[in-house]
């Protein structure tokens, strides 16, 4: 059996409910770690540290929104006086927006703003401050294609996302030399209930996706778990500020 690369670490996973939050919270939880969830819906939460005590694991339900700075320091808080500290930090939540940037409304830009990059934010300026104390810690926040492509209808989304990617590199080179790694992951395109939505407003298509895409499929949220351990343990020790494209080639794929 392969060891536990995360064994004794405390994390916190924001976006735990569902898609690629839980299946990193599951990952953590299975590769060793304590995971605090976190989500708006405790609903989502219990059932995913239901999963996780089943499986001999360690889970903290955290419910919060991100938006709310107050609301995301007591839940840093909370995990620090049950497990002393924070190890690993990652910054799932998040939502999609697609609309014409004509009609994109003041609320609609803020919302993506508020929840996508100063979420983020919030929950890397609160765990750092702890990680800093202890010197040591990871960070992964979850950028996007939209990070550092550009794709029209995504005026607000993809200005959330590439600032995720700067405040990655800002805080990489802050932090770093205090042993606090932060880095992104930008996953393509992946099967989870938010691009499942997508698909049933009639605002996304997969099969031009897949037949762009060298690997001929959309990605699972394994695709994303896997390297999200990786980059929280040690194997990755000298990897700082980077960010891991995860899209089966398509943003490489110089054809169509
Ligand atoms: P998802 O299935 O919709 O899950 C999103 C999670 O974020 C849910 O647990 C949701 O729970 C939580 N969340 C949303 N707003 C929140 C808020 N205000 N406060 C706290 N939690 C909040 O989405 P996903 O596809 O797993 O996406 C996860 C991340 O990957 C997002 O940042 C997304 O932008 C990014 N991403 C996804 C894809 C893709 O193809 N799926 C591609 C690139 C990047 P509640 O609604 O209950 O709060």
């Amino acid at each position: 059996m392969q060891s536990q690369r995360l064994i004794g670490r405390s994390a916190i996973v924001t976006g735990a409910g569902r898609g690629i939050g839980r299946a990193i919270a599951l990952a953590y939880a299975r590769e060793g770690a304590r995971v605090a969830l976190v989500s708006r819906s405790a609903e989502e939460l219990t059932t995913v540290a239901a999963e996780i005590s089943a499986n001999g694991g360690i889970a903290l339900v955290c419910p919060c929104d991100v938006r709310d700075s107050a609301a995301v320091n007591a839940v840093v808080a909370t995990v620090v006086a049950a497990w002393g500290t924070i190890d690993a930090l990652v910054n799932s939540a998040g939502i999609p927006m697609v609309a014409p940037t004509v009609e994109l409304s003041d609320e609609r830009w803020q919302q993506a703003i508020d929840i996508n990059l100063n979420g983020t934010f919030y929950f890397c300026r609160a765990v750092g401050a702890v990680m800093l104390e202890h010197q040591f810690g990871t960070i992964i926040n979850i950028g996007s294609l939209h990070s550092f492509q550009g794709i029209p209808m995504r005026a607000a989304y993809a200005a959330s996302k590439g600032a995720v990617l700067q405040l990655t590199r800002s805080l990489a080179t802050e932090w770093a030399p205090h042993g606090i790694r932060v880095n992104c992951i930008s996953p393509g395109w992946i099967r989870t209930p938010l691009q499942d939505s997508l698909v049933a407003q009639g605002k996304l298509d997969r099969a031009p996706i897949i037949a762009r895409t060298p690997a001929r499929r959309v990605g699972e949220v394994a695709d994303i778990a896997g390297p999200a351990v990786f980059l929280a343990s040690d194997e990755s020790s000298f990897i700082i500020g980077e960010q891991l494209v995860i899209d089966g080639g398509w943003g490489i794929y110089g054809f169509l």
